[in-house]
């Protein structure tokens, strides 16, 4: 059976070193590489972190109902799952992780089922995630802000994922993350 994972979390919980880590670690995950209006970070590529399109481009491929799911994550910024990634991801026999926001985890999973694990990453607290957040400085002022009034948002959805798992202590995390995916790929 084809299968997917979807990984959610507020912004600065950990999830892009928790799936980056699982994609090191297990060879049959293969990442969705959305699709976004943002612009690129100073250590970030195009087609290999996101595919970073402009508005238009991304706007015609809504209309070509090319996404899978498609949200306006934060004020004015889109992102969107290409159907063309799971496509590629499952030609090649991989189990497709995704990182996507709440509201596209949850689309997601409806349209999967039993064929997709959610697990919803969350943060010890809002203030730890508050001084990650500033820690990584990827984020201008106004920017951090929005993140974190979205963060106390997203915090209302773990109880709708299959599995919640907090990013305290990492390598705890890590292993955790490790155990249930492998569970879940190898069942
Ligand atoms: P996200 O992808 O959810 O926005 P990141 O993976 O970029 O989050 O993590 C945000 C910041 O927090 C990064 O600088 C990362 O190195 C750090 N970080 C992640 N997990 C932990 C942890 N358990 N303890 C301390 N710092 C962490
Ligand atoms: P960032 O800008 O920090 O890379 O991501 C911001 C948020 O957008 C994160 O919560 C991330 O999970 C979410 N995101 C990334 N790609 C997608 C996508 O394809 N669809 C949806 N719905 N959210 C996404």
């Amino acid at each position: 059976m084809n299968k997917v994972i979807i990984f959610s979390a507020p912004s600065g919980s950990g999830k892009t070193t928790v799936v980056n880590h699982l994609l090191n670690v297990i060879p049959e995950l293969g990442f969705s590489i959305s699709a976004t209006t943002r612009k690129p970070r100073i250590n970030e590529e195009n087609g290999r972190e996101y595919y970073f399109l402009d508005e238009n481009d991304f706007n015609t491929k809504v209309a070509n109902n090319e996404f899978l799911e498609h949200e306006e994550v934060y004020k004015g910024i889109q992102y969107g799952t290409l159907k063309s990634e799971v496509e590629r991801l499952w030609s090649l026999g991989k189990t497709v992780v995704f990182d996507v926001d709440v509201l596209g985890g949850m689309n997601i999973k409806k349209q999967y089922g039993d064929a997709a694990l959610s697990v919803f990453l969350r943060p010890p607290s809002i203030e730890i995630l508050m001084e990650r957040l500033k820690k990584r400085s990827t984020e201008v002022e106004h920017q951090l802000n929005m993140r974190i009034e979205k963060a106390q948002e997203e915090l209302k959805y773990e109880n709708k994922y299959d599995v919640v798992i907090i990013n305290d202590h990492l390598n705890l995390a890590l292993t955790e993350a490790e155990m249930i995916v492998k569970i879940f790929i190898y069942s």
